[in-house]
């Protein structure tokens, strides 16, 4: 049923973006995955949580004639995405069993007369005979099922009633379908097309990797005291901490609140209106934490959560990979900490023992999983997408085990008996098979398969390695992908293409020890992520980006809203950098459509105006601002080349500038505070003994003036270029 759609639509889809919600860009498949709906296509989108799905239903909405139809599990959510939409100036409603009578009508009135351009609406309202009645009468452009992985009883979060949407569309009439989720298992993936009915429709499958995302777990001691020291350190912002049971939940609140944060409990055994005040104070910035069960986070689209704590050990790492998702959804920082000891797995496992005997099973599989995850040292990020089913091809380098890496070794004559093990039993066992088999454990599965008489057997003995070891290699090869784990059959090892042509062709690779958490100290501090990663400094003026947040959380309060629905951070840092004092230059900041200045823009360019005013900045566009306080754009662009080591000389050229200049504006970003890793400029340029010797230099000079230092190396013939270099790293190791 593909439709014809008027080609300027396909081909102003990105000025509409730009328009409408301030975006300069699609991400990722945004695009496609618009025209393939817009076509009159079905859909199926899979992006993990903070990807953009909304984007996907809610941009081809608004560009087609008539409604769509946007089916959604939960209220909270919808009340969230209706108001958002409505800051950009959008008319969407919802429809459920929230409204009243009239409310109903006037949703009804707006959807016939054509105004009206998303309805969201609940499966159970769905049914409803006279709502479907209604529907009919409608110009319906397409329906979007959220969270569609609800199909599936396979998946974690199965609802019933979705399984009635298809019977029900398919009475209002042939319309396209998109489906969404973020529960990506092969398995659901195949329930939600079946029962849709849409087993043609072409998948548009995203990465899972959540770049921004920093993992980290550390062992469970003094957890307290550790958790306490964490929250310090990431004052006034957003964080929620998730705990298994309702009493840690209380337990942990408290001593939080005890110790000066802004900490609020947040479980089902709290009535309702507490519940629902102490969501609101978390989305409205009156409380920094929330302490939570599981219970809470479903449906909850703040994208500012600058961190999540599992005081707890998780039940799986779908769950694990879910709550971790909820920080940094804007794409800013997000950090994801676990605090892990077996004890709180063998709680876990308590727990199911009145379970039928496959439950049983299927819980025991995915806490195996969460241990393996917790205790391997390879990196974290490669171990998450490895699960599901998504293969890296190297280190993230931002995550715990690659920043602090346990024990590495190299390997392959391992590698190469792990993958014939596996071949000579013709990949039809899991990884504790061969392990026993080449430990030689007396063990009954090993030996009515004969399997002792392989020439493998044993082998892994002979290297006088442990069963744990061989445990571990298997894991590691698995994540690497030269074992590939079976679909079917929970557990079972194959060899897929990259382990065949190993075995043919072997190569040491690099391992890692497992951590032993027990033996494992609790760090004293905590380490600084950015220290290595090459200083990430603010490029913004923090004292506008806080007035900016002042006022915003006040507007918000006035138009009853969750702040980020006003503007979002980056919108706000972005504020504070280029100044925008008019509404042109106000709409063209990333995620401030006109529609938005309109509506909230005014207080702000003010308050900018004001600000601007009073402290004497320049904010002509391409104006160098002289300023040593205020970070201008050439900074700004300065600071983001050097993030990436970019050259000096390049960057000169780029802007067209002589190297002095640029040396004089890095060091006023010195001078300012800021600290900027040049060591891999500088080591290219000037050789180490002669930096030492400048180094040293500064170290007992009485001043660092520069002409003093040309007047002190006159004999040496160093220009005056490399004294400053050298003294840009001086300053930035020792002042800032
Ligand atoms: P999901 O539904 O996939 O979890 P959302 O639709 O809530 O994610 O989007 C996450 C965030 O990304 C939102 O804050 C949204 O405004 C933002 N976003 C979506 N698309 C874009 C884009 N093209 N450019 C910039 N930001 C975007
Ligand atoms: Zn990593």
């Amino acid at each position: 049923m593909v439709k014809k759609v008027d080609t300027v639509v396909l081909d102003t889809l990105k000025e509409r973006l730009k328009e409408i919600f301030g975006y300069s860009q699609f991400r990722g498949e945004q695009e496609v995955i618009i025209q393939n709906i817009l076509l009159g296509k079905n859909t199926f989108v899979i992006m993990p949580t903070g990807a953009g799905k909304s984007l996907c239903y809610q941009l081809p909405a608004l560009v087609s004639d008539g409604l769509t139809i946007v089916i959604s599990p939960l209220i909270a959510l919808m009340k969230n995405q209706v108001d958002q939409l409505t800051a950009f100036g959008i008319n969407a409603q919802f429809l459920n069993s929230t409204l009243t009578k009239s409310e109903m009508t006037r949703v009804k009135n707006d959807a016939l007369d054509g105004s009206l351009k998303l309805l969201y609406i609940a499966p159970e309202s769905l049914t409803k005979e006279d709502n479907l009645d209604f529907l009919k009468k409608v110009k319906i452009a397409f329906v979007a099922i959220d969270e569609a992985h609800c199909i599936s009883e396979w998946g974690h979060d199965f609802r019933p009633e979705y399984r009635r949407i298809y019977g029900i569309i398919e009475n209002i009439g042939d319309l396209p379908i998109i489906a969404l989720t973020a529960t990506a298992t092969p398995k659901v993936q195949q329930d939600i097309r079946k029962n849709l009915q849409m087993e043609e429709a072409e998948t548009f499958k995203s990465s899972f990797n959540r770049k921004n995302l920093y993992y980290e777990i550390r062992p469970k001691k003094d957890t307290k005291k550790q958790l306490i020291r964490y929250v310090r350190n990431n004052k006034g912002k957003s964080g929620i901490v998730y705990c298994l049971s309702r009493k840690t939940v209380e337990e942990v609140a408290e001593l939080l609140s005890v110790n000066d944060v802004r900490a609020l409990p947040y479980h089902a055994g709290l009535d309702s209106n507490t519940r629902m005040s102490n969501q609101d104070a978390f989305l409205n910035e009156d409380c920094d934490v929330i302490v939570a069960t599981i219970a809470f986070g479903m449906g909850i689209d703040k994208p500012d959560v600058r961190f999540v704590i599992h005081y707890d050990v998780p039940k799986s790492l779908e769950g694990y990979y879910q709550e971790t998702g909820r920080a940094g959804r804007d794409g800013l920082e997000g950090n994801c900490l676990m605090f892990y000891s077996y004890d709180d797995i063998q709680k876990l496992e308590k727990f199911n023992k009145d379970k039928t005997v496959t439950e049983r099973d299927n819980a025991r599989h995915l806490l195996n999983e969460m241990v393996a995850y917790s205790t391997l040292g390879a990196c974290r990020r490669r171990q998450l997408l490895s699960y599901f089913g998504e293969y890296l091809d190297k280190d993230c380098g931002f995550c715990d085990n690659c920043m602090h890496p346990t024990e590495k070794t190299k390997v392959q004559d391992e590698v190469v008996l792990v993958l014939r093990a596996v071949q000579q039993t013709e990949q039809r066992f899991d990884g504790e098979h061969i392990a026993d088999l080449i430990t030689a454990k007396d063990n009954q599965y090993v030996r009515s398969y004969e399997h002792d008489k392989l020439d493998v057997y044993g082998k892994g003995l002979e290297m006088n390695e442990s069963r744990d070891y061989w445990i571990s290699v298997i894991r590691q090869l698995v994540i690497f992908n030269y074992l590939e784990k079976d679909i079917e059959n929970y557990g079972v090892m194959k060899i897929g293409e990259k382990g065949l042509s190993y075995i043919n062709d072997p190569y040491p690779i690099t391992l890692h020890k497992d951590h032993n958490f027990d033996e494992e100290d609790v760090k004293a501090e905590d380490e600084d992520k950015e220290g290595n990663a090459g200083g990430s400094a603010h490029a913004y003026d923090e004292t506008l980006l806080g007035m900016l947040k002042a006022l915003r959380k006040k507007v918000a309060k006035e138009k009853n809203l969750p702040p980020f629905v006003i503007f979002q951070d980056p919108s706000m840092e972005e504020m504070a950098t280029t100044y925008p004092t008019t509404q042109q230059e106000m709409a063209q900041i990333n995620g401030v459509g006109m529609g938005k200045v309109q509506k909230f823009g005014k207080q702000f360019i003010e308050l900018i105006s004001r600000y601007v005013e009073e402290n004497d900045i320049e904010t002509a566009k391409d104006v160098v601002i002289k300023s040593t306080v205020n970070k201008s754009k050439i900074k700004i662009f300065i600071i983001q080349q050097v993030d990436r080591k970019v050259s000096l000389d390049e960057i000169a050229e780029v802007k067209a500038l002589p190297l002095a200049d640029v040396i004089e504006e890095v060091e006023h970003i010195c001078y300012s505070g800021t600290k900027l890793n040049l060591d891999y400029y500088i080591n290219q340029v000037i050789d180490r003994e002669r930096q030492q010797d400048i180094y040293d230099y500064f170290m007992t000079a009485e001043t660092d003036n520069i002409a003093a230092a040309l007047d002190e190396f006159s004999d040496d013939e160093i220009s005056e270029e490399e004294l400053r270099l050298v003294r840009i790293k001086f300053l930035s190791e020792l002042a800032n």
